[in-house]
């Protein structure tokens, strides 16, 4: 789960990481009376999506006069802020964060994610913030300090100090910056963080060590412990048939293909796509129904895949261990009724009660084609969503 810069600073803040005063606001008039209240002489004026760069989409801008404020609080409100990471799309512009002015001597770079590889926790830092953490990552690698944090320690005084003279931390701004790095590690681990990262962190003309950017996500296999967490999700940021999705309890992420997926399991799921790619298709989802492929579930993940005006052929694949092939089957054609389904149906399905689950399909008098095994139900859908939607 995504949450805006502001509301990441306000944790950051309580983890005695410096951040910049900033208040967050939805109207323009709103902007003025939050820059009153900073008081001058110099705000920004931060869209707030949960997508980066938004600096060099022009949703970050320098204000010297409450008219600048005005002005861009104007023209950033409503606007569909284009970045490198929200697609060609953007994403449209709902809440602003006026802030106070930093004045900006050096930007670094911090980042903390889960390390597969060792099973820690990364602590990442570099001289080089403030501009595309991935070319300094692709091009100068060595410009990237790691440390991988003992979990039963946490990132100890040494390991703090040593990255902050690594990244070119004058000895006077050594306690600032050990503050900062450390906070940042707590803020992480204790809201069960699957990414933390500030893009600048600046030292000050007089010294001083502050996060002007916070970027966090959480693991959301942890949010079931943070409702605190949960009541800072903006729906208006998430993809609305992914929302759709997990009201259902459907794992279902929405993709840019037009061949709809119905799979139970992960696993399967991501071999599935694989092999419609390989035939030279393109999922529209990847979608998990879970254990209980039940007539409500299939019918809902329908609508979903629906919802896609791309959408022109789906691939239903079933293994069916607890859940019997037979009960996929009704399931399968009350949903396909409900929905009226229009696009072509290819329904692979092995385990238990098979054949009866075929020969309900076969039965229904609906248009589904049948496929034995995976190959040959990829090659199927590809083919029928070339013909497109009937
Ligand atoms: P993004 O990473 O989405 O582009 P940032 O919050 O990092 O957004 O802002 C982009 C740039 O704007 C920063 O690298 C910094 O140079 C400048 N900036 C952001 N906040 C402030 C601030 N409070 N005071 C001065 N400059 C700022
Ligand atoms: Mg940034």
């Amino acid at each position: 789960m995504k949450i805006h810069e502001y509301q990441g600073k306000d944790i950051l803040r309580k983890y005695g990481v410096p951040v910049p005063r900033g208040i967050p606001c939805f109207y323009v008039d709103e902007a003025l009376a939050a820059a009153r209240e900073l008081g001058g002489p110099v705000w920004v004026v931060k869209a707030q999506i949960h997508a980066g760069g938004r600096g060099k989409g022009g949703g970050v801008k320098l204000a010297r006069s409450h008219d600048d404020v005005r002005t861009h609080a104007r023209n950033i409100l409503g606007m569909q802020l284009v970045t490198h990471q929200t697609g060609p799309a953007g994403q449209m512009v709902r809440r602003l964060l006026i802030e106070e002015g930093a004045d900006i001597k050096k930007e670094l770079y911090v980042g903390i994610v889960v390390d597969r590889g060792t099973q820690r926790v990364c602590v990442m830092a570099s001289s080089e913030g403030g501009m595309d953490i991935e070319e300094v990552a692709a091009h100068t690698p060595e410009k990237i300090h790691k440390v991988f944090v003992d979990p039963t320690r946490g990132l100890t005084n040494a390991e703090a100090d040593d990255l902050a003279a690594k990244i070119g931390v004058p000895a006077a701004s050594a306690p600032a910056a050990r503050v900062a790095l450390q906070g940042l590690y707590k803020a992480f681990w204790e809201t069960d963080a699957s990414l933390a990262e500030i893009n600048p962190l600046i030292l000050t003309g007089d010294g001083r060590v502050i996060a002007l950017d916070a970027k966090m996500n959480f693991d959301s296999n942890a949010l079931y412990r943070h409702p605190e967490i949960v009541a800072l999700r903006d729906l208006d940021e998430e993809d609305p048939a992914e929302v759709e999705a997990s009201k259902f309890d459907l794992s279902y992420i929405q993709l840019d293909g037009n061949i709809g997926c119905l799979v139970n399991g992960a696993g399967l799921a991501m071999a599935t796509m694989d092999t419609i790619k390989l035939f030279g298709g393109e999922p529209a989802n990847f979608l998990d129904v879970g254990g209980g492929a039940t007539t409500e579930k299939v019918t809902e993940a329908f609508k979903i895949m629906l919802r896609s005006p791309k959408l022109a052929a789906i691939l239903v694949n079933i293994f069916g261990g607890i859940m019997r092939c037979d009960t996929l089957a009704e399931g399968l054609i009350a949903a396909s009724r409900a929905v009226s389904l229009k696009v072509p149906l290819v329904v692979r399905m092995k385990g238990t009660n098979e054949d009866l689950g075929k020969k309900i399909l076969a039965d229904s008098g609906l248009p589904i084609i049948a496929a034995n095994t995976m190959a040959e139900a990829a090659q199927r859908v590809v083919a029928a969503a070339k013909g497109g939607r009937q």
